[in-house]
């Protein structure tokens, strides 16, 4: 195991730019100072996250939108490509008044920033303002961030975006005020998984020591965010879960359990596709398996798939080969076909995964 939630002691993934595994250097910190001191108060400022937001990509983002508030700039939207709906845990997250459906985003805006997003796919229709923009920050923390946009702020050692955010806001002198603290605690308990992965170092505690320093209260937030649900989804994560799959011999022996649920699964609960998140942490304890997936349908043929590893298996490996990207230990990809279509290409990917591995040793 290892304190590098991007894995960058391993080789490059496909697609990934290799100036990103050392993080930030003084260059970039200062281009982005540079970009944001020199704003026009007016100037039109689009921050966008990545679509089907979860914590660190909302509360990085609409700390930081705070923050360039309270440092002048009058024109700050905050957007996410898909249905603009926030999901239910994080509607009362300080900053929500910038967020803008995509549709009404600026169509020309002067500067982007973008948010927990390891590559261009992962901001759908909104891909189109980077072009236009000049210059389009990125702040991100993925070791599969493929390099895009103008100046690059994507440390792979970050436990989270918002470290990263967090760093800018010092540098721009912004002082942390409760709503910014509350935002940036989201992002970080969401990607630490409440201070609980490996990812949780020492700089991480430090950081959550000045962000509670501002009075805001962590009980509060974490039984919103993390520990409240419709009665429905409790039901409906029976339901899953009672379908979970455990196969030993899979990931070279080293075991992958699995489950799916469908968009029938949700209409006969009556719940919205969000409630779907927390499943993975149920799977993910199984004893016998050291990968762990749950599919989520999202279309007749359309599954956002999420994955973890308890070592084995650098499963961003496996993602990014099918599409998708993410960290070492929890990555990600959208899957086509089947359940059974997409569970079988998982497991052929495991097994190359594992052999990659040990041709590297
Ligand atoms: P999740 O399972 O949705 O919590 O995602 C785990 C990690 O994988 C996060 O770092 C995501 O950013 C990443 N991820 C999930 N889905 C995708 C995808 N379709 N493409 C790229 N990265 C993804
Ligand atoms: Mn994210
Ligand atoms: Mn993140």
């Amino acid at each position: 195991m290892t304190d590098d939630p991007g894995g960058s002691t391993s080789g490059l993934l496909a697609g990934e730019d290799p100036s990103i595994r050392s993080g930030p250097t003084d260059a970039d910190w200062a281009a982005a100072v540079d970009a944001l001191r020199g704003l026009d108060p007016d100037a039109r400022v689009l921050l966008i996250c990545h679509v089907n937001p979860d914590g660190d990509a909302l509360g990085s983002m609409l700390g930081f939108g705070l923050g360039l508030c309270r440092l002048g700039s009058r024109r700050v939207q905050a957007t996410f490509p898909g249905p603009p709906e926030v999901p239910e845990p994080f509607r009362d997250l300080p900053g929500l008044e910038l967020l803008v459906p995509a549709v009404e985003a600026y169509h020309d805006p002067d500067l982007v920033l973008c948010f927990d997003a390891a590559s261009e796919s992962r901001l759908g229709d909104l891909v189109d303002r980077l072009a236009l923009a000049a210059p389009a920050v990125v702040l991100d923390h993925h070791a599969s961030n493929t390099g895009f946009g103008d100046i690059h702020l994507v440390d792979p050692r970050a436990a989270a975006t918002s470290v990263v955010a967090e760093e800018l806001l010092t540098r721009l002198d912004v002082p942390l005020d409760a709503g910014i603290a509350e935002c940036l605690y989201v992002a970080l308990a969401t990607d630490t998984g409440s201070f609980r992965f490996d990812a949780t170092t020492p700089d991480v505690h430090r950081m959550a020591a000045r962000l509670l320093a501002t009075g805001i209260r962590p009980g509060e937030i974490s039984r919103r965010i993390f520990d409240t649900r419709p009665f429905g989804a409790v039901r409906l994560h029976g339901d899953v879960l009672n379908r979970t799959r455990l196969e030993p011999a899979a990931a070279g022996g080293h075991g992958f359990v699995w489950t799916y649920a469908t968009l029938a699964d949700l209409a006969r609960h009556d719940q919205q596709p969000y409630v779907l998140e927390p499943l993975i942490d149920s799977v993910r304890c199984t004893a016998e398996a050291d990968v762990s997936g749950v599919l989520k349908q999202i279309a007749e043929d359309g599954w956002a798939v999420s994955l973890r590893s308890k070592g084995a298996v650098d499963v961003s490996r496996v993602a990014v080969a099918l599409g998708g990207g993410g960290h070492r230990f929890a990555a990600g990809f959208t899957g086509r076909g089947t359940a059974q279509d997409v569970v079988a290409r998982i497991r052929a990917e495991l097994d190359t995964a594992l052999l990659r591995a040990v041709e590297r040793d």
